[in-house]
C-alpha cells in the first residue's frame, strides 16, 4: 500500500467521503483514527474493517476543542503518532440563497456552518501539528467545488468553503517547511452530507437528492457528466497528497476532483460528446 505504517485521523468519517477515506487509507496500509458524532455509524465502519488492530473511534463534535486533542492523544497512544489529518467534517446549506433567509436565520446559520465547516478545521489543526511537525507529516482537507465557484451552496456554504480553501493555504505557510498542507476540492457526491440544525435541515440528506433523479434527468452541466458520484471514486487524491513519497514537494495545492467545472464549455459542458 502507499501508506504503509502511516497514522492518520480523520474527522467526520462515520460517512460519505470521510468514510471513503477511512477505508482507503486502511486499505493502503495506513492505521486509521475516525472522529464523528454518531457512535454507532463509527462502529459500523470498525465491523467492516478487515484488521480491527488499525482502527481506532472517538465520538464527539469538531467544534469541541477538547474532543479533538483527546483524538490526537488517542491516535498517539494506539498507532505511536499521527502522520495525517484528514478535516473533514461539514455540513451543507442546501443551495438556500440569501433572498431566502430571513435574518434570524441568517445569523444563527452563520454560526453553525462556520463553527462546524471553518472552525472545526481550524480546531482540529491546533490539535494536530505538534504532532505532525514531529512525523514531518501533512493535513489534507475536504474543499469543494463551492471553494472555488459559485452556487454549488448558498452564501454560507460557498463562503465556508473559500474560507477553507484560505485556511488550507495560510496553514500551508505558516506550518511548512516541516508540514505539509493540502486539499482535496471534491464536486457532488452520493453521501449523506446534512443541512445546519438551525435551518431545520440537520435530518435532510443529499443522498435524497441523488435518489430523485432518474432516467430524463439532465445530466450535471460540467464535461466529465457521467462521471461516478460515489464518494470511493474520490479517494485517490487524498492517497496522493497524505503520501510523502508521492507528493512530498506539493504544499498549498488543492486537487479539483469536480468533473472537469473549470473546463466548461459554453454551449455545450463537454465538447467531446460525439467521440
Ligand atoms: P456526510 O454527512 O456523509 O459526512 C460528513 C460526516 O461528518 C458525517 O458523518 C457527519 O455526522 C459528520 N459531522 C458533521 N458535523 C459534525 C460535527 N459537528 N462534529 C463531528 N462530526 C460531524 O457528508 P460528506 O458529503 O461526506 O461530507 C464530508 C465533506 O465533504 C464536507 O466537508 C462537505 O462539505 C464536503 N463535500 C461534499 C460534497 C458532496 O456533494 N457530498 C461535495 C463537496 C464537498
Amino acid at each position: 500500500g502507499w501508506l504503509e505504517g502511516y497514522a492518520a485521523l480523520i474527522t467526520g468519517g462515520g460517512s460519505g467521503i470521510g468514510r471513503a477515506v477511512a477505508e482507503r487509507f486502511l486499505a493502503e496500509g495506513a492505521s486509521v483514527t475516525v472522529l464523528g458524532r454518531d457512535r454507532s455509524r463509527l462502529e459500523e465502519v470498525v465491523d467492516c474493517a478487515a484488521d480491527r488492530s488499525r482502527i481506532h473511534t472517538v465520538t464527539g463534535d469538531v467544534r469541541d476543542s477538547d474532543t479533538l486533542h483527546t483524538a490526537v492523544q488517542e491516535t498517539v497512544d494506539r498507532f505511536g503518532k499521527l502522520d495525517t489529518l484528514v478535516a473533514n467534517a461539514g455540513v451543507w446549506d442546501y443551495q438556500r440563497q440569501l433572498t431566502r433567509l430571513t435574518a434570524d436565520e441568517l445569523d444563527t446559520a452563520f454560526d453553525e456552518v462556520f463553527s462546524v465547516n471553518v472552525k472545526g478545521y481550524l480546531l482540529a489543526a491546533e490539535a494536530a501539528w505538534r504532532e505532525l511537525v514531529k512525523t514531518r507529516g501533512s493535513i489534507v482537507m475536504t474543499l469543494s467545488n463551492a471553494s472555488f465557484y459559485v452556487n454549488g451552496g448558498g452564501p454560507l456554504y460557498t463562503a465556508s468553503k473559500h474560507a477553507c480553501l484560505g485556511l488550507m493555504r495560510e496553514l500551508a505557510y505558516e506550518l511548512a517547511p516541516k508540514v505539509r498542507v493540502n486539499g482535496v476540492a471534491c464536486g457532488g457526491m452520493n453521501t449523506d452530507l446534512r443541512g445546519p440544525r438551525s435551518l431545520s435541515l440537520a435530518d435532510r440528506s443529499i443522498a435524497a437528492s441523488f435518489a430523485r433523479r432518474g432516467p430524463d434527468t439532465p445530466p450535471p452541466p460540467i464535461p466529465l457528466h457521467d462521471s461516478s458520484t460515489d464518494p470511493r471514486d474520490f479517494t485517490g487524491p487524498y492517497v496522493l497528497l497524505a503520501s510523502r513519497a508521492q507528493s512530498g514537494p506539493v504544499t498549498g495545492h488543492a486537487i479539483n476532483a469536480d468533473g472537469g467545472i473549470g473546463v466548461r464549455g459554453f454551449a455545450h459542458a463537454a465538447g467531446g460528446d460525439h467521440l
